[in-house]
């Protein structure tokens, strides 16, 4: 990813709307990092998409800032799940999400995941919220109790997908592809490629750009 191309290309290029280019020079970024300027367009377009990058690649903005480019803030049910392996992570993406919406009114995300109390979760989950940013084991929790509904979700996202197979998650992510709608769109983030995580990947995403960004 050294072609002059994504070195001159800005985020005004990438056709992200006015308040997410307003929030992306608020945070500071001058450009796209070769992830997002590779990632962004595909998943504008409405592709499936495999990524091979490390976390510090900003992975984060290259599937968060297509997903709130295509966010109907006035639908206030979930339209994106990111599966994340850890607690941590859930919050870092969820605040991700915050600062780059930050010029979306009435955008709302939430983190959920194992260990925190299930009241304030339920209240806004029932409130209603655009993006979910969750650990597998919490996610199926929500899904069993009735209290996640993902019948409306466009965008799934699998980050750090090798975490999530190292930790012991990946049934439980299994078990999230199956129960989401067909047509949604699939991006799969992985630092490497076990044979599980191919495998998720030839049965669960269609046609997928392929994106590898060295560390
Ligand atoms: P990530 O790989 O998503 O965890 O991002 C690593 C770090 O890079 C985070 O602190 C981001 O805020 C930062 N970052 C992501 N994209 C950019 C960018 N285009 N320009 C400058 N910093 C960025």
């Amino acid at each position: 990813m050294t072609s002059s191309a994504t070195d001159t290309v800005s985020f005004a290029d990438l056709n992200l709307p006015a308040p997410i280019l307003a929030a992306l020079s608020d945070v500071g970024y001058e450009s796209p990092s070769p992830i997002q300027a590779a990632c962004i367009p595909a998943l504008l377009s409405g592709s499936d998409l495999l990524g091979q990058a490390q976390t510090g690649t900003g992975k984060t903005g290259a599937f968060a800032l297509p997903i709130l480019a295509r966010i109907e803030v006035e639908r206030r049910v979930p339209q994106a799940l990111v599966l994340v392996p850890t607690r941590e992570l859930a919050i870092q993406v969820a605040e991700a999400f915050q600062s780059y919406a930050a010029h979306i009114p009435n955008f709302h995300v939430l983190p959920i995941y194992g260990g925190q109390s299930y009241g304030p979760k339920l209240s806004a989950l029932r409130r209603g919220v655009h993006v979910v940013v969750g650990t597998p084991g919490r996610v199926i929790d929500h899904l069993d109790k009735g209290s996640l509904d993902l019948s409306a979700l466009k965008t799934l996202v699998l980050d750090e997908a090798d975490e999530m197979l190292r930790m012991g998650f990946i049934d439980d992510v299994e078990r999230i592809l199956e129960e989401v709608p067909e047509s949604r769109q699939t991006a799969l983030f992985s630092a490497t490629m076990p044979p599980a995580i191919k495998r998720i990947a030839k049965t669960y995403l269609r046609d997928p750009a392929e994106v590898t960004v060295a560390a």
